[in-house]
């Protein structure tokens, strides 16, 4: 089956301790549908201006992604820059220039309204209810947020957790919603806000799921380098619809292997500056972690 991505389509500036690299290939939605698209037929939902490299769209179709959601409007793409620290985990918002993205808001092609799994990536709330407003009953929808939202928009986005199954964010956002440290009691608070699947991200220690059947505690693969982790949120987030929407059975059965699987994915995304190195990978590289990964944490 196939996943709709609507995010964000951007061109990323990056520095880290050791390099800078201008106008990557990035956005919430590039990530995610990358992810996606090693499991699953993927669906892109975004804007870019008439500055977006050509390269980039190559790089959307060596991935076989079906681009007939994808607008390109007279203007500049998004664009967000950041600043990583020694300690990778600690990040800084540069700039953040909506660009096209400004006033953006699509009609989805009629064959998109029936896609079973969608993920609202992250982007504003208010586009995220207008994505979810087109679509014939889903079978599985999730979204993923970040602090500006929570602090600009968070009447609409509780809005939002009453439409969706799945909620996925970091720890420091499930402690600006709920103003709860621990995140297992942020857990129950954000069930209450409406989502029936909650999963916390946690960096580099990994995730936690909560949902009907319990808790999963899914681990980080353990990379020894990393060069730069943007996008590996909406990696793991990705990958987890793409393993979904191609397995058969009941989400809940599906849904550890599906968080493993996302979580190797987003290893891969650390590996390289922006897409780069996910960009290059086949589906046996990622067979080959998720084992490893099965042989450390079993028991
Ligand atoms: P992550 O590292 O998973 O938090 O995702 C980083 C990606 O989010 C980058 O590729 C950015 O282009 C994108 N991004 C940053 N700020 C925003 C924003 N305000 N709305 C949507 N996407 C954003």
């Amino acid at each position: 089956m196939s996943v709709l991505i609507v995010g964000s389509t951007a061109l990323d500036s990056i520095k880290t301790p050791k390099a800078e690299n201008p106008r990557l290939l990035g956005g919430s939605a590039s990530h995610a549908a990358v992810a996606a698209s090693f499991f699953a037929p993927v669906r892109l939902v975004g804007i870019v201006g008439d500055d977006f490299p050509r390269k980039y769209v190559g790089l959307y179709d060596r991935h076989g992604i079906d681009l007939a959601g994808l607008q390109t409007k007279p203007g500049k793409t998004f664009h967000w820059a950041g600043e990583y620290e020694v300690n990778m985990n600690n990040r800084r918002t540069l700039a953040t220039e909506l660009g096209v993205f400004e006033t953006f808001s699509p009609d989805l092609p009629k064959a998109y309204q029936n896609t079973p799994y969608v993920l609202l990536a992250n982007i504003g709330p208010d586009l995220q209810h207008h994505v979810l407003d087109q679509m014939k009953k889903p079978k599985f929808v999730v979204a993923d947020t970040m602090d500006l939202w929570i602090n600009i928009a968070l009447p609409s986005l509780l809005r939002l957790l009453k439409r969706i199954d799945g909620f996925v964010l970091n720890d420091s956002e499930a402690k600006a919603i709920t103003g709860e440290d621990n995140v297992f009691v942020a857990l129950k608070k954000l069930h209450k806000l409406g989502p029936s699947h909650v999963i916390v991200k946690l960096g580099s220690h990994g995730s936690v799921l909560s949902s009907p059947s319990g808790l999963f505690l899914c681990p980080a693969y353990p990379l020894q380098k990393v060069v730069d982790p943007t996008g590996a949120g909406d990696s793991f987030v990705g990958g987890l619809m793409g393993w979904l929407a191609a397995s058969k059975g009941s989400i809940d059965k599906n849904l550890r292997a599906a968080m493993i699987h996302g979580s190797v994915v987003a290893s891969f995304c650390c590996e390289g500056f922006g897409l780069t190195r996910t960009d290059r990978i086949q589906r046996s590289d990622i067979d080959r972690r998720v084992a490893e990964l099965k042989a450390s944490t079993g028991w």
